[in-house]
């Protein structure tokens, strides 16, 4: 039987999150998490999702490391019969943040390739080693298997220089490889691709505002299938308000509160990425929770939801004039797809630009891809659950299924190296 199943590794500093899917009709056989590696506390969840599936199994105890939570979550898929020494075994796909310019498309990971990606680690330090220490982990698990890699930043290397560059001097940014690179580009391509499937039409005829909020957030503005602006950066601390990060501050925040405040630039990072956003203005992050002190009159939520929705209808403005003409905006991840509250301020008053929310199909809750304007309105306005182990099994699957081991036709596809240097 030819190889069809994909298993999928999004792997975190402390955490391992894993999909094994049968790729013939692309379901989920069994899903997983290990978090807090290495801690006393170590917690395995699994849940088998073949026929129908059955309750999630849970391990607690010491799990000392990714390989031992590799080892586990292999245990775990083996005692329901999907062992990873099984030939259905087609590829292993492996989240990689951060793809520098190098990567514009999933790759069959080489020693090559993974040199390349320790070489970003200035660029994604938070990401990039725990990435490879989960590709390293499951090489050694089953060394003759493709292993791919696909990047959150891939789907934004078509944005042009207009848009990427920083306007700083130009020596001091190739230096130090400072850019907007974009991140959460997997469920961006996904969810645009999904769009112009519910709007009918093809995805190259169709210009869509993607706004991914989850407790990281992020808007891209995707014309014709390729993304032309996004509004993370060089890190994902850029552009929206999201549940601990700031989003966009004026850089000269950084220096004040090392002058003025004495704070060192570890403290002012954690600030910025763990204290900050949502969590900083009112000291929850979930959109739940606040919702739910806004209605009881809390202040401080109140001001954490206004900021967060103007920052959003400040983007929506901005990729509206960046794309000219917009047949859709896009709501997706945890926030997107289920807080109808902030869908619904973030498009009022957005009637000159065609855009209109209808009050009963925006309550209306599913899991599917649906629209939520009215008929009149000139932009469709969207709701498209994302899926981003299914991009990954994919796009896992396309490079692989069909050309065998590492080697065979397709393999070790990267984008074409950009005329102003490796990145
Ligand atoms: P994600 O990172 O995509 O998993 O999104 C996680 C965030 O989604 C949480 O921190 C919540 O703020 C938000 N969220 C999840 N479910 C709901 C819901 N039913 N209503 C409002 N917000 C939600």
């Amino acid at each position: 039987m030819e190889a069809h199943r994909v298993l999928v590794l999004n792997s975190g500093s402390s955490s391992v999150k894993y999909q094994l899917l049968d790729m013939r009709d692309r379901s989920r056989l069994a899903s997983g998490l290990v978090e807090r590696i290495g801690e006393e506390t170590s917690r395995l969840v699994h849940t088998p999702l073949a026929g129908g599936g059955a309750e999630p199994r849970e391990r607690t105890g010491r799990i000392a490391d990714h390989a031992a939570a590799l080892e586990a979550a292999a245990e775990e898929l083996a005692a329901d019969g999907l062992g990873l020494d099984s030939p259905e075994l087609a590829a292993i796909g492996h989240r990689v943040v951060h793809g520098g310019l190098r990567f514009t498309a999933p790759t069959v990971i080489t020693d090559e390739v993974l040199t390349e990606i320790e070489r970003l680690v200035p660029v994604a330090p938070l990401h990039n080693p725990a990435n490879i220490t989960g590709i390293r982990t499951a090489q050694a698990l089953r060394p003759e298997l493709p292993q791919v890699a696909v990047f959150d930043t891939a789907f934004h290397t078509t944005m042009p220089e207009a848009a990427a560059r920083y306007a700083i001097d130009v020596e001091t940014a190739d230096a130090h490889r400072i850019r907007r690179y974009g991140f959460h580009g997997t469920s961006h391509a996904y969810v645009s691709r999904k769009t112009a499937e519910l709007l009918g039409r093809a995805p190259e005829e169709v210009n869509v505002i993607v706004l991914h909020l989850g407790n990281g957030a992020s808007a891209s503005a995707v014309a014709g299938g390729r993304c032309v602006e996004t509004s993370m950066g060089l890190t994902p601390l850029e552009g929206l308000v999201m549940g601990t990060r700031s989003g966009d501050v004026d850089p000269a925040v950084t220096f004040h509160l090392k002058r003025v405040a004495g704070m060192s630039t570890d403290d002012i990072d954690v600030l910025l990425n763990k204290k900050s956003g949502l969590v900083g203005l009112c000291g929850d992050n979930d959109m739940r929770e606040i919702r739910r002190r806004v209605d009881a009159g809390d202040e401080r939520a109140s001001l954490a939801f206004d900021v967060y929705v103007h920052r959003l209808k400040k983007y929506i403005g901005a990729y509206t004039a960046v794309l000219g003409r917009v047949d859709a905006v896009v709501f997706t991840a945890g926030v997107g797809e289920n807080a109808a509250p902030v869908r619904e301020a973030a498009i009022a008053g957005l009637e000159e630009l065609g855009m209109a929310v209808d009050a009963g199909l925006n309550a209306r809750r599913s899991g599917e891809p649906r629209l939520i304007s009215p008929d009149y309105a000139r932009v469709a306005v969207a709701v498209v659950p994302t899926d981003e182990e299914l991009e990954i099994a994919d796009q896992t699957f396309a490079l692989v299924g069909r050309s065998g081991p590492v080697g065979g036709p397709g393999a070790g596809q990267a984008g074409p190296v950009p005329a102003q240097g490796d990145n």
